[in-house]
């Protein structure tokens, strides 16, 4: 997968084309929207809840070096580690340093998207580690080797057919050699193969949701309780994390719970909520010797106080992607880049450049359904549309675009040229357009009548008719 305008449109075009896709697609959608609507008409405190929450951010990002600082002292206060990655790479060089002084052969993993944004499976590999996903959604699409699809359900682009098929692929090598095909069947067929990489991992690598700064703990939300065994049951664990999870207070991830498994499944909340502080203790029964929380930066850093800050608000719930009709065509893959849909239309430009992902601010309706659903408002809409005017300021748009905005600009500032150019223009469309009613091609409107038919207008402008229905209520 490339992120390049080009590798968009081609990536687009086959998602649209994929029949198992599709069909993947189609039933997941539904299930997501419904279910974050009956959550949230259940809480009637909502929106007071989403309040508070961006409160608490906005308070957090301000004062991030603090509250960063304050979570640092209070995880060497418990006996672990912080490492501070300004880049991926530093953070590959981390995670592997600690996994080579671990002596570590196995290594187990929870779902992270700055795992992914790292890409520590490749690095790890690379470096001789054996890496088991322990998500059953990684687990999935690391047997296809494909990276996710969805920031909350990785592999919510495959089929139960396409699963099977994975399954009976690559567990034949346990003696396991039935087809399974029922969802209990194969849940459990994962659990069976993935216990033992549970029971013999030296060390084991999560995410984490939140980072508490006045506890110096870690939160982990999952619905399959793998991450408590990835970070509990090997006998070192490392958290990796981008800087914007910390938040002040246990208090302020009670408030923000309440609203990230509403928004993202549907949940009153999630199955498994954890909180890791630090290695195992004297009078422990179990848990870590060691215990390292990896924090990335990657661009982070520079967001802080720019018109982009406000997406360092948010919590991966994923409802933006669920509710957009654009990741809804075409799925994750297609945005050629860890982050999908419209959280990732912003925030890719700005990790990977915009000269790079300048396909994603305009692989957008401008619906604002997304900033609707949002449980952290942030106002996607309005940050890719300043991505939009960025890139044409930088002259990254293409030439024919330039030229039609160019047009439309000299137009609009002329009113009563407008009016006379779009007035003549509607009439021409409607008389050519009069036989058929629609139009199959149309010059200028090539993209539009490709996959579609452009229905004829009825020959007045909308200030046309305005007009006369004014006059004829007066
Ligand atoms: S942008 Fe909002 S809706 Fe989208 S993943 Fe982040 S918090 Fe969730």
């Amino acid at each position: 997968m490339k992120s390049t305008a080009h590798a968009f449109e081609k990536q687009a075009k086959a998602a649209l084309e994929d029949s198992d896709l599709q069909r993947a697609m189609a039933r997941a959608k539904g299930g997501f929207i419904d279910k974050r609507r009956d959550a949230i008409h259940a809480l009637p405190e909502f929106e007071q809840l989403r309040a508070a929450a961006r409160e608490i951010k906005e308070h957090t990002l301000a004062h991030l070096d603090y509250y960063l600082e304050r979570f640092e002292q209070q995880v060497l206060a418990n006996g672990g580690q912080v490492h501070w990655a300004r880049t991926p790479s530093e953070a590959r060089e981390i995670v592997i340093g600690l996994c080579k002084r671990a002596g570590a052969k196995r290594i187990t993993k929870g779902k992270s998207m700055v795992g992914e944004e790292v890409a520590i499976n490749d690095a790890l590999e690379r470096a001789g580690f054996e890496v088991i996903e322990t998500d059953l959604g990684e687990y999935v699409i690391q047997l296809a080797k494909e990276p996710p699809s969805h920031i909350i359900a990785p592999a919510v682009h495959k089929t139960r057919d396409q699963v099977t098929e994975l399954f009976h692929t690559h567990h034949a090598r346990y003696g396991l050699h039935e087809r399974v095909t029922e969802v209990p069947a194969i849940v459990n067929e994962a659990r069976q193969v993935l216990r033992e990489g549970f029971l013999s991992a030296d060390v084991g690598i999560t995410g984490a949701n939140f980072l508490i700064a006045q506890t110096g703990s870690i939160a982990i939300v999952t619905n399959e309780g793998n991450g408590d065994l990835t970070s509990t049951l090997p006998r070192v664990h490392i958290a990796t994390a981008s800087i914007e999870k910390v938040v002040p207070t246990l208090e302020d991830v009670t408030i923000i719970l309440r609203l990230l498994a509403r928004s993202a499944t549907g949940q009153e909340m999630s199955s498994y909520t954890s909180f890791f502080t630090g290695p195992r203790r004297d009078k422990d029964l179990d848990g870590p010797e060691e215990f390292h929380v990896v924090l990335l930066d990657n661009g982070r850093s520079q967001m802080l106080g720019n018109e982009y800050h406000e997406m360092l608000r948010c919590i991966r719930c994923g409802a933006c992607l669920n509710h957009c009709p654009v990741y809804g065509a075409i799925g994750g893959h297609a945005y050629g880049w860890v982050y999908p849909g419209p959280m990732g239309s912003v925030l890719t430009p700005l990790m990977v450049g915009l000269r790079e992902a300048r396909h994603l601010p305009n692989a957008c309706t401008l619906n604002g359904r997304c900033q609707e659903v949002c449980p952290m408002s942030i106002p996607l809409p309005d940050m890719l549309r300043a991505l939009r005017i960025d890139q044409f300021e930088q002259q990254l748009t293409p030439p024919r675009a330039r030229m039609g905005l160019a047009a439309w600009a000299f137009l609009v500032r002329r009113p009563r040229l407008y009016q006379w150019v779009t007035a003549a223009a509607m009439r021409a469309l409607a008389a050519l357009g009069r036989k058929r009613g629609r139009f199959r091609r149309l010059p200028l409107a090539g993209g539009w009548t490709r996959a579609r038919d452009l229905p004829a207008p009825q020959g007045q402008t909308f200030q046309t008719q305005w007009r006369q229905a004014r006059k004829g209520r007066a």
